[in-house]
């Protein structure tokens, strides 16, 4: 309806069946080739912001408005903003969803700054980036190389990230053996919260798929062929949801003694068992009427938090936290 309407008075519109944010970067970018215009994209996702970055040839300037919104004055971005940090503008696709993104899990309390600022400072690092943006890799090469991103953006010594022998296997015990450095720090300081350590070895793999998966389709839109459930989706339904982790999140052992002191219904998310996607177990003494043994069983730890997607089957990862308690990778 709109568009007909639109359309009788002379605007120009187009309507995208998935990847919206890459339609209205590659409509601008075909305007752009008329040289006498000008072209602003007005929008508010980051997303877009980070497309223009990332395809817009250096010898055209495409702008980006940001309309005021609240307590924020409108902003105009350019296509060429990140021209001082050149090796971050050549990464900008992997570093905006390694970090996270509307569509890929992110990293708790590992800012998009501070691994930018890590990213310049070691050349390296762009190398392994730069994988992330050749189409038909294994996940293996990708978990190599996002090991050492990942790695990286935890603050891990140069000694767990120059090993000498980089196979997969070296990888996972670098991963695991700097996780468990990072807990006996914590631990030292008597004020523990697992959430700030780097996650498991399992979900730093899911993680990595779905951004190598999400480069490649932010690349090539609707040209990809990869099937999402390789790279760390499943399907539910007609939805697509994120694999959070194959394997359970510890031992049988210790998860037999991980409870809550929960009162109520316990298929509510305020029954913390439930919230993190674990069953409750005989210690959890207090649950009243507990419904969070059957469906949460030991065989499906995983609890996606999914919202409608506004792009056609990409599903939206649900990364709206509150401080004390973020969507994570590990638990
Ligand atoms: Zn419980
Ligand atoms: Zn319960």
């Amino acid at each position: 309806m709109l568009r007909v309407k639109l359309s009788t008075i002379g605007i120009f519109s187009d309507q995208s069946a998935a990847y919206a944010d890459r339609t209205i970067v590659t409509t601008a970018l075909k305007e752009s080739e008329d040289l006498t215009k000008k072209v602003v994209i007005v929008a508010e996702d980051t997303d877009v912001a980070v497309l223009l970055t990332a395809l817009c040839p250096a010898d055209r300037e495409i702008f980006l408005r940001k309309p005021a919104r609240a307590n924020k004055p409108e902003a105009v971005y350019s296509s060429r903003s990140l021209s001082h940090m050149p090796v971050v503008e050549d990464n900008i696709l992997l570093l905006h969803a390694i970090t996270g993104c509307n569509t890929v899990s992110g990293t708790y309390y590992q800012g998009k700054t501070n691994f930018f600022k890590t990213f310049q400072n070691f050349p390296d690092l762009g190398d392994h980036a730069a994988k992330f943006k050749k189409a038909g890799l294994s996940s293996e090469i990708i978990f190599e190389n996002g090991a050492q991103l990942i790695l990286a953006m935890y603050s891990a010594p140069m000694l767990f990230r120059k090993p000498n022998i980089p196979d997969k296997l070296k990888w996972d015990q670098l991963l695991q053996t700097y996780r468990c450095e990072m807990y006996r720090r914590t631990a030292a300081t008597g004020r523990v919260n697992l959430a700030n350590i780097l996650p498991t070895v399992d979900a730093i793999q899911q993680h990595l798929k779905r951004v190598y998966f999400q480069v490649q389709q932010w690349l090539h839109g609707y040209q990809l062929t990869m099937d999402p459930t390789k790279w760390g989706w499943r399907k539910e339904g007609h939805k697509l949801v994120p694999v959070q982790m194959e394997e359970k999140p510890a031992p049988k052992n210790i998860m037999e003694l991980i409870c809550c002191v929960f009162k109520g219904d316990c298929n509510l998310n305020t029954c913390r068992c439930r919230k993190h996607g674990l069953p409750c177990n005989i210690a959890c003494k207090i649950c009243s009427t507990c419904l969070n043994t059957e469906r949460y069983s030991d065989e499906n730890v995983t609890v996606p938090e999914t919202e409608a997607s506004d792009e056609g089957d990409i599903p939206r990862m649900n990364t709206s936290v509150d401080k004390n308690d973020q969507t994570h990778l590990s638990y």
